[in-house]
């Protein structure tokens, strides 16, 4: 037994040795994938529920395109990114593409829509951050009001109190704020004041999923939509994958929905911003 033991434990720390090593030559690469070109932006509509010809923004999310490994899962390296602080500098880029892009799109007469930038814990709680986004509007000459900021409900719930005056500070600059995956965190009701200074609720696609067959999964969207009714913001259901999601979120009072079911993330050429030219295909 004792001898099997041992060969157990040396299994197990053969897996984590190689599982260590694995996330240290990840970090190696990903900090030259930034000056390599291997980073990129994918686009994805986010459409009224009233008037799904309509757009109200489009969320910018981060491509790794690896060498060798080929594309790579912003799931398996953003945490990379977030612990050893190469989010911080990798964040500055999105910020600045997305603000590159959303003016480029403006210049060709798409005016009317939201870019929505993701930020990272580590973002939020640098000072720099506020300069970074004030400076990426204005060498793109792009009205704050045009980025929105997403910002997990759990990074906020780590030290609210902190995030509340970073929040502020953002929400003078004129920038939208939204929480994303709203529901799956840690807040309790008496944290929801640190919530006032958000223009959109992003509601987390685990309650979308059960939407129609899971009465707790639609009761709870039902509250954050009131909630959201309440405060004046924005609801928006993430992760729509069908008609059918799509037409209970807006029976329910959502406002704007997100998801497969509209569009996957594409490149910013493959953006549709009409619905002549069908948001769906
Ligand atoms: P998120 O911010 O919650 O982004 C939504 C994710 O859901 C995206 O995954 C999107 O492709 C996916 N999605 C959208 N609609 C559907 C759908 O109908 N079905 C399914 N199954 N999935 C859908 P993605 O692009 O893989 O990004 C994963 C996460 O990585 C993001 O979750 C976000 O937390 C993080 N991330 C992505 N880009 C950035 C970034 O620029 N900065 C930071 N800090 N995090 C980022
Ligand atoms: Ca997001
Ligand atoms: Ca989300
Ligand atoms: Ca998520």
């Amino acid at each position: 037994a004792k001898e099997h033991g041992k060969a157990q434990l040396e299994f197990f720390d053969r897996g984590v040795r190689s599982r260590a090593v694995e996330r240290l030559e990840m970090e190696a690469e990903l900090r030259d994938a930034l000056a390599g070109g291997e980073l990129s932006l994918a686009y994805q509509p986010e459409v009224m529920l009233a008037d799904t010809t309509k757009m109200f923004g489009v969320e910018a999310l981060l491509r790794w395109q690896h060498p060798k490994l080929g594309a790579v899962s912003p799931a398996r390296f953003v945490p990379i990114a977030e612990q050893s602080g190469l989010i911080v500098p990798i964040g500055e880029w999105v910020l600045e593409e997305a603000c590159r892009q959303a003016a480029k799109w403006r210049a060709e007469g798409q005016v009317d829509f939201v870019m929505a930038v993701n930020l990272s814990p580590r973002q939020l709680s640098s000072p720099e951050l506020a300069g970074v986004v004030e400076r990426a509007l204005r060498v793109n000459d792009l009205p704050a009001s045009a980025l929105c900021l997403e910002i997990t409900e759990s990074a906020i719930m780590e030290d609210p109190e902190a995030a509340h005056r970073i929040l502020q500070g953002l929400k003078a600059l004129g920038v939208r704020l939204a929480i994303d995956d709203f529901g799956v965190g840690y807040s309790s009701l008496s944290h929801l004041k640190y919530l006032l200074p958000v223009d959109v609720i992003k509601i987390d696609k685990s309650f979308v999923d059960g939407l129609l067959d899971s009465r707790d999964a639609r009761a709870i969207i039902t509250a954050i939509v009131q909630l959201a009714h309440a405060l004046g913001v924005i609801a928006v259901g993430e992760g729509v994958e069908s008609a059918e999601q799509a037409a209970a979120l807006r029976d329910l009072g959502c406002h704007v929905a997100q998801g497969y079911h509209f569009s996957k993330p594409v490149p910013a050429d493959y953006l549709c911003f009409s619905q002549s030219d069908s948001l769906s295909a």
